[in-house]
């Protein structure tokens, strides 16, 4: 998990993005599958925290450790565009 503080972290994560071009599907607004480079899904959470930021949980094994990957930016650049059209997180 992750706290996204900056659109500059996810600079490389959206770049790898761009190259895998991974399957997201929506599941519920704040919760989303990816689709892994190697096959297989992995879920992506992202929700808002007391602070203020936008925490992102993927299952992957680079997120466990803390890693940006593009599973999450994948998810976050629809997220995005579901929360500015919700206004709520
Ligand atoms: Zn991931």
């Amino acid at each position: 998990m992750f706290i996204l503080k900056g659109i500059e972290q996810l600079t490389n994560a959206i770049a790898k993005a761009k190259k895998v071009r991974p399957r997201v599907e929506f599941d519920h607004f704040g919760r989303y599958r990816v689709s892994g480079s190697k096959g297989g899904f992995y879920t992506v959470i992202c929700k808002k925290s007391d602070n203020g930021y936008k925490t992102v949980a993927c299952t992957c094994k680079g997120a466990e450790k803390g890693l940006v990957c593009f599973h999450a930016a994948a998810a976050l650049s629809l997220h995005v565009g579901l929360a500015r059209r919700q206004q709520t997180t």
